[in-house]
């Protein structure tokens, strides 16, 4: 058999990043501030976010969007958050640890939250909604921001798909709370783990540095005493996490932000490819990218009957594609909400994610598309 095709290989820049981590480490300085600040301020020149506070990971990032939302605007526990069912569960998990509630609203074609479920899940006590950018795709984003606005509902990105993704030219930005990156290593800006909150707001970046400190408030001091005297006087206003990031994540980051562009560009080769070989066939249903959007292209999915045979079959031909994602409510954690979701349901028994990574050329592309047409083809004859 020939060699085996994965779904997701990471590609580092290693002698750039062990460049950054070799300065890290004959600085002395590894930890919070250096390259995290160099980081945030390049990812802040990237995408043209106003805010950007570096963290351990996105499912950080998320928790801390929802934490620094709760107290800033005095949500109560139990209060409503609108989410999607097809996800990774830290998006989730982000609504669950601050005690409130997690709804479920239905998605669309593009696999991400349908406008018209959100409106109709909408109830006093919804306070926000997440959107996930499922692959890289921005679905009907325009239209969640636009309503979110006209209920006064915050909005929060889980854009850990989204590394970048453009939107009509940009960076995903304008109408948008909180956007939050995610870099872990197979996601399109590798580094092991780590990730970025971008937040609108100014003060709510204030506090998130604070919360992903323990709560320290250094700054009441920092700007009283002349040059940083006393860097043990600090006040603790708060109970906060102990989850931002550390300068060896941000060295690699910075080396793999220079190649974002030229990588995704690469995904998007792939993915035309994919389209090529997969467009003759109706039984194998490709997840449409939504019009204005230059997908990061993190992943590339399609709809198949009896997915799970299908998957088994690629196995058995050395293929090792991907599930992004079983519903959420296929979970004990979440079993017990209601589900109502008809086109997640479909979605999560049909999808799969096809291989995709810079290691991947033509030749691979064409014989994993020949091989789910032939499995395909032998189950719907
Ligand atoms: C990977 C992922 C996350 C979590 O990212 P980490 O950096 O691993 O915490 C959150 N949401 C989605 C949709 C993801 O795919």
């Amino acid at each position: 058999m020939s060699d085996s095709i994965q779904l997701f290989v990471p590609t580092f820049r290693v002698e750039e990043c062990l460049a950054e981590i070799r300065e890290c480490f004959e600085k002395g300085w590894t930890g919070l501030g250096f390259k995290t600040v160099q980081f945030e301020n390049a990812w802040k020149a990237y995408t043209g976010h106003r805010n950007a506070h570096f963290l351990a990971s996105a499912t950080a990032g998320l928790h801390l969007a929802v934490h620094v939302m709760k107290e800033r605007y005095g949500w109560r526990d139990g209060d409503e958050v609108i989410s999607t069912p097809i996800t990774f569960v830290s998006t989730n998990h982000s609504i669950l640890y601050e005690r409130l509630n997690a709804i479920f609203a239905d998605v669309d074609e593009y696999g991400c939250l349908d406008p018209d479920s959100v409106e109709q899940r909408v109830t006093s006590r919804t306070r926000a909604v997440i959107f996930v950018g499922l692959g890289g795709n921005t679905g009907r984003l325009p239209q969640i921001i636009e309503f979110c606005r006209a209920k006064g509902l915050k909005l929060i990105l889980d854009a850990a798909h989204m590394a970048g993704a453009r939107l009509n030219g940009s960076t995903p930005d304008k109408g948008i709370d909180a956007v939050v990156y995610s870099f872990h290593a197979v996601k399109n800006l590798p580094t092991a783990d780590s990730g970025m909150v971008c937040f609108a707001d100014q003060e709510l970046d204030a506090l998130v540095r604070q919360q992903s400190w323990l709560g320290i408030d250094k700054d009441t001091f920092t700007r009283t005493l002349s040059g940083g005297a006393y860097k043990w006087h600090y006040d603790v206003p708060r109970v906060g996490f102990k989850s931002h990031g550390n300068s060896i994540m941000a060295g690699i980051g910075l080396v793999q932000l220079k190649y974002l562009d030229q990588d995704n560009a690469y995904r998007r080769q792939l993915s035309a490819w994919y389209d090529e070989f997969l467009g003759g066939t109706n039984v194998i249903r490709r997840v449409p990218t939504a019009p204005g959007c230059e997908s990061s292209r993190h992943l590339y999915q399609v709809c198949v009957p009896h997915r799970d045979e299908v998957f088994l079959a690629l196995n058995n031909a050395g293929i090792f594609p991907g599930v992004h994602y079983r519903t959420n409510t296929d979970y004990a954690m979440y079993r017990h909400m209601a589900d109502d979701c008809p086109n997640a349901g479909a979605f999560s028994k049909e999808v799969i994610s096809l291989p995709l990574h810079l290691r991947l050329q033509r030749a691979d592309v064409e014989r994993v598309s020949r091989q789910l047409i032939d499995i395909v083809s032998d189950q719907n004859p």
